[in-house]
């Protein structure tokens, strides 16, 4: 794949800025080469690291100054594997984090390494506006944004306001569903044979985004699309979301299932992780617990006859322990990671939402995305939102899930 990128990057960081740093996440795997970074069409010089591109600016950038980078690159576009949805198989293309990105400015630039488990990008919230053309005809896009109607020449013209990342998911074998859910349109992408999965995840999302909607505030983006792909598991970007084969080969028609449960979750994560954004290597409760929670509200509102049923197949049958604010590095296992991130931290939500009870957790949430939509939250910001919202003394509930004191 070739690109032509231009970056707008406004300096918000409080300093004057010598260097900008990107994160590259596909010379993580060395499928990545560089033409030539532009600035004012002078060639600027740059380090590739890695995943990290540092490029020296010729004068620092002052704060509330604009810089417009231009960059030429190429991908060479690996095979995927089931852990990860970028590359390529034999009937799908998925590009996520494909292009180099300015990241968070926080008393230096965010830039975590991978770690065995868990994602370790921190984004920025960012307008993209994507023009795509294939080499071949009959491709079907599955994209974060919104198509324009009419074509621009070859191109489509994609749009996404203030998204932390573009991802999209090409074949010439996908069928789409698509219906509406308030001002978003939802496009359900499945493969032949699997029609009444595709529709059946179609028919959770307008139900997910009504209630998140009612619940968290409005869904941030025009569109989303769900994508089956072969993966172990579902994958959450802004205004698309992945989904494993193997979910819809074991769907029944039930709720009651991994389809409609874990699609529903990647589904939340528009509002934790897209709308308002966290640290996902050193915070990931913030957007995992929330997303499990999610799942717990969606069942407890479109189907309380599986309320119970959720509770026990995602949550308790697991038995979760350890401190909720534990990060990507500390985990010794993904079983533990989770159980501690994601399911204690749904257990801890639970409590909360029990103290606080429903008018004032929902309000706090309400609050919570407005106050940090398309910015990004800290733990503290969590729970000052939260005492804000209740006069009830949570303390012991954070002493007792979590190691920090908040
Ligand atoms: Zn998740």
């Amino acid at each position: 794949m070739a690109v032509d990128e231009t970056v707008r990057y406004t300096n918000q960081a409080g300093v004057a800025l010598g260097e900008i740093v990107m994160a590259v996440e596909p010379n993580l795997g060395g499928g990545f080469s560089i033409d030539n970074i532009l600035l004012d069409s002078n060639p600027l010089t740059y380090d590739l690291d890695g995943q990290r591109l540092t490029a020296s600016l010729p004068q620092a950038l002052a704060p509330g100054a604009q810089i417009a980078l231009t960059m030429r690159f190429r991908l060479s576009i690996p095979a995927k594997t089931k852990g990860h949805p970028y590359g390529y198989d034999v009937d799908q293309v998925n590009l996520t984090d494909w292009y180099p990105f300015v990241v968070p400015y926080s008393n230096g630039w965010i830039l975590h390494d991978p770690a065995s488990l868990g994602e370790h990008l921190v984004y920025d919230a960012s307008d993209f506006e994507v023009n795509i053309k294939t080499t071949q005809t009959g491709i079907v896009i599955a994209a974060s944004g919104v198509a324009d109607s009419q074509p621009n020449g070859d191109w489509t013209r994609y749009r996404l306001a203030g998204a932390r990342t573009f991802a999209f998911s090409a074949s010439d074998q996908f069928l789409v569903y698509d219906a509406t859910a308030g001002a978003a349109q939802i496009h359900s992408y499945y493969y032949p044979g699997y029609e009444t999965q595709g529709a059946a995840i179609l028919n959770a999302a307008v139900r997910a985004v009504g209630i998140f909607e009612a619940k968290f505030g409005t869904y941030p983006y025009g569109s989303l699309s769900i994508v089956q792909a072969d993966l172990n598991d579902g994958q959450e970007y802004d205004g698309l979301v992945f989904l494993a084969t193997k979910f819809y080969n074991e769907y029944d028609g039930s709720a009651r299932s991994n389809l409609v449960a874990i699609g529903v979750h990647e589904m939340a994560h528009q509002w934790w992780f897209g709308l308002v954004g966290n640290d996902q290597a050193m915070e990931p409760w913030l957007d995992e617990a929330m997303a499990v929670y999610s799942e717990e509200i969606f069942y407890r509102f479109i189907y309380p006859n599986s309320h119970d049923w959720w509770w026990n197949f995602r949550v308790n049958y697991f038995g979760p322990s350890g401190y909720v604010d534990t990060n990507i590095y500390e985990a010794p296992s993904f079983r533990a990671y989770v159980n501690a991130v994601y399911l204690n931290g749904a257990n801890f939500l639970e409590a909360l939402n029990y103290r606080m009870g429903d008018d004032a957790f929902f309000q706090f949430l309400q609050d919570y995305t407005s106050r940090y939509g398309r910015g990004r939250a800290t733990a503290y910001d969590f729970f000052a939102v939260a005492r804000q919202n209740t006069t009830a003394d949570i303390s012991d509930l954070i002493a007792s899930y979590f190691r920090g004191n908040y």
